[in-house]
């Protein structure tokens, strides 16, 4: 393989396996081994066919992957699923139990959508 083919296939694999690896990573995944794979499809396996391997993976992760919506982190603003309890990026605290139904709200929440008790 020559460094051209080389440079090429870093410069799709890198950005791809960059996006994957905070999306896995605010969706709980395993997101080293995502970024890896995708690093390695895309260098290696196809030569000069790299950035294909690069889709290949790209596609399976985002059938794999754990689904659900993702809103913003009050603490840290990254991305992370919405029904985590803590922050996978900053382990800050996502939810806290409403003290009067026990439902799971959103920290910034001011009052329980379940049952509309007053939290603060
Ligand atoms: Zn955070
Ligand atoms: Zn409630």
């Amino acid at each position: 393989m020559n460094w051209t083919v080389l440079v090429i296939n870093l410069a799709v694999a890198a950005p791809a396996a960059y996006w994957t690896y905070q999306d896995a990573k605010g969706r709980d995944a395993n997101s080293v081994l995502w970024a890896a794979t995708i690093i390695l499809a895309g260098l290696f396996f196809l030569g000069p066919l790299g950035p294909l391997g690069t889709a290949i993976v790209l596609l399976i992760y985002s059938l794999v992957r754990p689904k659900g919506a993702m809103r913003a982190c009050p603490h840290c603003n990254k991305k992370a699923l919405s029904w985590l309890a803590f922050c996978p990026h900053c382990k800050g605290v996502l939810k806290r139990d409403c003290y009067r139904c026990f439902a799971a709200v959103d920290v910034e929440e001011e009052s329980c959508p379940h049952c509309r008790a007053k939290l603060g």
